[in-house]
């Protein structure tokens, strides 16, 4: 008998004993004889939820005394770790898995073999269907197969048949109702209130067992169509004329959609029984699976392309179509998802989205640079064991999150309420004092006017510069523009990008940084050939030194920029100079290019200023040879402090462990800082350390007179420049670098604090 025929007959006995007249406990224990005949299996046992436990309900070769006596808590032995991870389980040998424990009652101690899938009810386990044998061995994918379709079919029967508890089967755990806090990373500092919606509403499959066979297969063909209609359309999309890595990528994600296997594995499943949506969701819990036992990094990435084919071909053959964003937030929203890439984030309405949780996310991802960006608050790395946050979070409830203090309070008590509306109130406040010094001038109490611009990335970002009165852009990341992209950037694109940028500045200067791509800031259609012999992407095929070989890149960048800024003054800026040389050849793209344009006659800017950045200690050492060619330099203090410690910046575990106000990263600076004096080379900082209050004080203190940063951060900033005397910080900044022991950052909080300036 073929696999689909035997799962086929399984089915139809299944549909069989849930048409009968049985009541819940006598299907439960026709279910079980079932499967134990179908797979020969000695033992078949299904757990299911109660009051919080995984407790016995029926078996096939257990001892039946320990029916309703054998309960086990979610995450406890191999039962409670199924339903725990929501993942199958198939072991030769019970006894060897770390989370194995012995439950003398059941009298299994003589069984080897052990498989075990979880009983799935909206993303929850509401429990679990194992089987064991005597015989040591893997249970082959078809009984996987089989184990898992049941529990499909046994999903619907105990959420029928008032099985488990009925707000348990609804995913209403105590977790659930009153008060809770879900903790995590702050990705991006901030306070926000407004209701939770998921990115991704779920799709539920209200039918596993098909009526008409047929009519499912028509159903999925339709959806493959549409699928690959979709998938053929974004490849179309790949425009730009150099390179072909990108295509690559979509080719791999084509490739899958195309993938006749999987249509295969859907169709089988289908045969035997199911529905569409349900043959989907068995064939991926499947692979999920196999890609588990696999645990390999590179298949991991495939494997999340495969989710995200799978989760789209659901929606489109459930007609549940698009995410929140796509729906529409109708309140003031806290957006939850796994992850979000930073277009996803930029389909939200900004006037609605008020905050970010996510349960995955690290403070250099993609999306939460747009996020910071956008100036909206984000929570990472905020999962909770049992069913993530959707254990714990429901679409609709009221969220207060504080980014700040990392964390959120989930349906809050009225006091709780109060004390968070209460310091809403005073941030609000606070906010308002620092617009008033919108136009007010950065002067220093001694007469010194300090440059406070800051840093943008996105169209929408420019709106900062007239809210905020900030000097200018310091730093415009355009690689944001390619983050946010499907596809590279065609030059026409970028053109319109840099001349609306331009545009909405007026007078103030915008400094260009070409593309710093690569590293942490790695786009879809140029990652595989960058990302292959990169072990150490921050170190690795990167931003200048990707941009210099990929000389179209820079052209097309170098073209965008020239034509853009044509009857005004262009400043652009490389990223992650390491050497002289690298300017020279970068600064020469663009000088060919500008003679290319004169050449055709066509208009250019009527000055352009070349700077660099600091972000590799060793340029440094060459800064007499570099200064010469440069109107300015900034130093991105993000990449130098990681190099200069030798901790990546990404890495929470070393976030906390190395101080930007440390003796040798001031000192660095401080030499940086003398090797400009007397040059006509404008220096400052466009690292996020120039947007901190204390942080900024020792830069100012070093020599430092022009800070870009974040666009929140520039009313703090300017409130603390007007109330610094330069010549005694500068004397107390060169005391304490050389006191030996110094703790520089209590020295300058005491400081400010005798000074009553605020530096929190
Ligand atoms: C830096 O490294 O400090 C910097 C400003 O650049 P980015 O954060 O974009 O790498
Ligand atoms: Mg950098």
């Amino acid at each position: 008998m073929s696999a689909a025929a035997s799962a086929r007959q399984i089915l139809t006995s299944l549909h069989e004993v849930m048409a009968s007249r049985l009541h819940a406990q006598g299907k439960l224990d026709s279910v079980v004889e079932i499967i134990g005949e179908s797979l020969t299996s000695e033992v078949c046992s299904i757990y299911l939820l109660r009051e919080g436990m995984l407790e016995l309900f029926a078996t096939r070769g257990l001892n039946k005394s320990a029916v309703h006596v054998t309960r086990m808590a979610i995450g406890e032995g191999l039962t409670g770790t199924i339903a725990h991870n929501i993942e199958t389980l198939n072991l030769a040998e019970a006894k060897a898995h770390p989370d194995f424990s012995y439950r003398p009652e059941t009298g299994e101690e003589k069984f080897h073999s052990f498989a075990g899938v979880p009983i799935v009810y909206r993303e929850r386990a509401v429990g679990v269907l194992c089987v064991q044998h005597v015989e040591p061995r893997r249970y082959e994918e078809v009984e996987i197969e089989a184990l898992q379709t049941t529990a499909m079919v046994l999903s619907e029967l105990i959420t029928n048949a008032d099985l488990v508890d009925e707000e348990e089967a609804l995913g209403l755990t105590a977790a659930q109702q009153g008060p809770q806090t879900v903790t995590g990373l702050s990705l991006v500092k901030g306070l926000a209130a407004g209701i939770a919606a998921y990115h991704q509403p779920r799709v539920q499959i209200t039918q596993v067992m098909a009526e008409d066979v047929e009519a499912e297969r028509q159903r999925v063909y339709l959806a493959f169509d549409k699928m690959r209609e979709q998938i053929d359309g974004l490849s179309n999309q790949a425009e730009f004329g150099i390179g072909g890595e990108h295509e690559e990528v979509l080719e791999t994600y084509k490739m899958f959609a195309y993938d006749e296997g999987w249509s295969r594995r859907i169709n089988e499943a289908i045969d035997s029984g199911l529905t569409a949506e349900a043959a989907i969701e068995r064939v991926q819990q499947h692979t999920r699976m196999r890609m588990r036992e696999i645990d390999d990094p590179l298949l991991a990435d495939r494997m999340h392309d495969l989710e995200d084919l799978a989760n789209r071909l659901l929606r489109i053959v459930s007609g549940q179509l698009g995410t929140a964003a796509q729906q529409g937030l109708r309140k003031d929203t806290i957006l939850i998802a796994k992850n979000l890439g930073p277009a996803e984030l930029l389909e939200y309405d900004r006037r609605r989205l008020k905050g970010v949780i996510l349960e995955e996310g690290s403070l250099t991802a993609h999306v939460v640079i747009v996020a910071r960006a956008m100036g909206i608050p984000v929570l990472g790395r905020a999962n909770h064991g049992k069913g993530g946050l959707r254990g714990i979070v429901r679409d609709g409830d009221e969220i207060l999150l504080d980014a700040t203090a990392a964390n959120a309070t989930v349906r809050p008590s009225p006091q709780v309420a109060d004390a968070f509306a209460q310091r809403f109130a005073k941030t609000k406040e606070k906010q308002a004092a620092y617009a008033s010094l919108r136009d007010v001038e950065p002067f220093t109490r001694c007469g010194t006017r300090i440059q406070v611009m800051m840093n943008a990335g996105l169209r929408d970002d420019m709106a900062s510069l007239a809210m905020t009165g900030a000097d200018g852009v310091g730093l415009f990341r355009t690689e944001f523009q390619f983050l946010v992209s499907a596809t590279l950037p065609q030059r026409e694109r970028q053109l319109k990008l840099y001349r609306d940028v331009l545009d909405a500045a007026g007078d103030k200067p915008v400094i260009f940084r070409t593309v710093d791509i690569g590293g942490d800031k790695s786009v879809p259609y140029l990652a595989s050939r960058i990302a292959e012999n990169d072990e150490n992407p921050a170190m690795g095929w990167r931003a200048l030194r990707l941009a210099l070989t990929r000389e179209g890149l820079m052209k097309a960048q170098a073209r965008a920029l020239l034509e853009a800024a044509a009857g005004r003054s262009l400043y652009v800026m490389f990223p992650m100079v390491s050497e002289p040389w690298e300017f020279d050849m970068a600064k020469a793209v663009f000088d060919d290019q500008l003679a290319f344009l004169r050449a055709k006659k066509k208009r250019v800017p009527e000055a352009i200023h070349f700077g660099a950045m600091l972000e590799v200690p060793a340029l440094a050492e060459v800064l007499d040879l570099l200064l010469p060619k440069l109107s300015f330099l900034s130093v991105g203090t993000n990449d130098l402090t990681q190099f200069l410690f030798a901790a990546d910046r990404g890495n929470p575990a070393l976030a906390e462990r190395y101080d930007w106000l440390s003796v040798s990263i001031m000192r660095f600076l401080r030499r940086v800082s003398q090797s400009t004096v007397g040059t006509n080379v404008d220096l400052g900082v466009c690292g996020e350390m120039g947007g901190r209050r204390l942080e900024a004080l020792a830069l100012l203190g070093i020599g430092f007179r022009r800070l870009s940063i974040t666009p929140a951060a520039v009313g703090p900033i300017k409130e603390l420049v007007r109330k610094v005397d330069l010549a005694e910080l500068t004397a107390a900044m060169n005391t304490w670098l050389a006191e030996p022991g110094i703790n520089l950052r209590q020295a300058l909080t005491d400081w400010a604090a005798e000074r009553e300036i605020e530096v929190d």
